[in-house]
């Protein structure tokens, strides 16, 4: 097991994309707090999974748009574990419509959620990261939609560009202290967030991947494992797992 000792933060951990990192991270060793903001009882399976499973895992409720909870998230993870080195900035949303119809609360809430959750998080665990002297990873979740972006999602695709721009910044401020920044850019990937898109959304975006399927969580867990693992000389860099889409 090849994170032995290290300890992870991985943001909207209860389902989805969040909970395949947390499983895969804490199925390589390291010790994995949960974040999550509602659901309890999703949270609580995905823990009892860890620790059947003979891993360590700690359960931390906080919302990302708020600066006060991701400083309550690092300080509940180091009273919990003592250290930390690896966080994944999972948690998103999307709210979407097009700009004519789009209200200003979407734009809002999307863009504290899937940008300044990242921000706010980073900058909670930035302290501790920089007091251990010993390096560090961070991964984050952007998406296609933040490089190409995409009708119907102007709040979710500027907000997923930021998460890109955020991640090449830190990745020049914190290299010389041997923290990597990257960010990850899934396609579509069946999760509850893509669940209830509309049929001819879907069979429009699968005539345009490559391999002509969407993708799993697993496959996204897959990458942030690689980074997370191997990563040492990778940084301010986005990993596109989108089975093409993008080409
Ligand atoms: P999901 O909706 O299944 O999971 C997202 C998780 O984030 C949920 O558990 C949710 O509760 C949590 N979350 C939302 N707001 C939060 C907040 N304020 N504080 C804490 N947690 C919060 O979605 P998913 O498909 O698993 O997506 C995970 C990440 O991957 C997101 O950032 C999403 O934008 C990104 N992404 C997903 C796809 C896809 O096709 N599914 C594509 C590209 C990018």
């Amino acid at each position: 097991m090849t994170l032995q000792g290290k300890v992870a933060i991985v943001t909207g951990a209860s389902r989805g994309i969040g909970r395949e990192i947390a499983l895969a991270l804490a199925g390589e060793g390291a010790a994995v707090a949960i974040n999550y903001r509602h659901d309890d009882n999703a949270a609580g399976e995905v823990l009892e999974k860890i620790q059947e499973a003979g891993g360590k895992g700690l359960l931390v409720k906080a919302d990302v748009t708020s600066f006060s909870d991701c400083e309550g998230l690092v300080k509940a993870t180091l009273d919990q574990f003592n250290r930390i080195d690896i966080l994944i900035n999972n948690a998103g949303l999307r709210r979407d419509n097009l700009l004519a119809l789009m209200k200003p609360d979407d734009w809002d809430i999307v863009v504290d959620t899937n940008m300044k959750g990242v921000f706010n998080c980073c900058k909670a665990v930035l302290k501790p990261l920089l007091k251990q002297k010993s390096g560090g990873t961070i991964i984050n979740m952007s998406s296609i939609a933040g490089i190409a972006g995409n009708s119907g999602q102007a709040n979710y695709a500027a907000a997923k560009a930021g998460v890109i721009a955020f991640t090449k910044s830190l990745a020049r401020e914190l290299g010389k202290r041997n923290i990597t920044v990257n960010a990850i850019a899934p396609g579509f990937i069946e999760t509850e967030m893509t669940a209830e898109l509309p049929p001819e959304l879907k069979e429009n975006a699968l005539s345009r991947i490559a391999l002509r399927r969407f993708g799993k969580p697993e496959e996204v867990a897959e990458a942030v494992l690689f980074l997370a693992k191997n990563g040492g000389y990778i940084t301010g860099t986005v990993i596109n797992v989108d089975g093409g889409i993008s080409l």
